[in-house]
């Protein structure tokens, strides 16, 4: 039925390691993404258990298939979306399958996908501390890796973030802790040219953490929280304002908001792009009610990875201090 539904929207079902997944690029793509493309296939639709449910894990895109076939109608019509598509013959199968996708068996060869779809399942999951220890920190002898140098990232963030260097992969690798401070996931970057995937979230015994915040461990609730979108960024932003968190992917799941739910402000910095802008917007309506702000980068300025250290002293130094309003309270 699934693939009855795709050939009628136009889109391509492509092969698939990922249990429980059919992938294709993203439909919306050309208005959703950065560069209008999917070119590392992120849409994903479910299948069996909990099938009838769409997700691009680039742009955060989630919805139900009827939810996707008014979507794609509507982009299609209102905003020039280039689709070859019967959207009453994709409604029509809906309709006969009752609102399931289900009957698709495609094998269990890769978890990923999966874990990341349902962040309760795999809420519990360590990774033991010896695991870790395979990979040693990328600084020696007061000498840190080129391509932390090459980004910008200091020696004391980088001991203080306990960055590790994975040679066998070529990897620079941020350990990934919890409120409690136990060890949940392990995310590395690529640092060859063409390293792909460019950020590889290690798996210990076949499973990753996706709800777990970069940060978690020595994140203040009590003081504003800044939000940023990726280790690097945490990781230039770090010497000006300790108080960062980072989410690892695009994907803010229910369970990961949830996560970081209660705490005294939120501050957002997340990229100058469709993306990032779509990020605020799903935090700002999950946690209505909640103090948040939003800052931006100037134009030009693509993300707090690439600003130069004066630009972040000056838009996060008068927050390192906590407001009047928290020193009354
Ligand atoms: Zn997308």
């Amino acid at each position: 039925m699934l693939y009855r539904f795709l050939t009628a929207l136009g889109i391509q079902p492509l092969p698939s390691r990922r249990a429980g997944w059919v992938v294709t690029r993203c439909p919306l793509a050309p208005l959703r993404h950065q560069r209008g493309t999917d070119n590392n296939p992120s849409f994903g639709f479910r299948v069996g258990a909990g099938g009838g449910r769409c997700h691009c894990l680039a742009c955060g895109y989630s919805g139900t298939l009827a939810r996707l076939v008014a979507d794609l109608r509507q982009a299609v019509q209102h905003q020039g979306l280039a689709l070859a598509a019967d959207f009453a013959a994709a409604e029509a199968l809906i309709e006969a399958a009752g609102g399931q996708a289900g009957g698709l068996s495609l094998g269990d060869t890769g978890p990923d996908i999966e874990a990341l779809a349902n962040g309760a399942r795999a809420a519990e999951h360590l990774f033991p501390e010896w695991w870790l220890n395979q990979f040693p920190p990328a600084h020696h002898q007061g000498q840190l890796h080129p391509y932390l140098q090459a980004r910008g990232v200091d020696m004391a963030t980088a001991i203080a973030l306990d960055i590790r260097f994975d040679a066998g992969r070529q990897r620079i690798c941020f350990p990934i802790r919890d409120f409690n401070g136990f060890l949940r996931g392990l995310h590395g970057r690529s640092i060859l040219p063409d390293g792909q995937p460019r950020y590889l979230m290690y798996r210990y015994g076949g499973q990753n953490c996706p709800s777990i915040w970069h940060g978690e461990s020595w994140l203040d609730p009590d003081r504003p929280v800044l939000i940023v979108e990726s280790v690097f960024d945490a990781a230039r932003v770090f010497p000006h304002y300790p108080n960062v968190v980072d989410p690892l992917t695009a994907d803010l799941m229910p369970e990961k908001i949830r996560r970081l739910s209660g705490c005294a402000e939120y501050l957002l910095l997340f990229d100058n792009d469709p993306a990032g802008q779509a990020a605020r917007r799903k935090l700002r309506q999950a946690w209505a009610g909640a103090r948040l702000r939003d800052l931006y980068l100037p134009a030009g300025c693509k993300d707090p990875g690439e600003a130069p250290p004066a630009l972040l002293a000056s838009l996060l130094g008068t927050l390192a201090s906590p407001s009047a309003d928290f020193r009354l309270g």
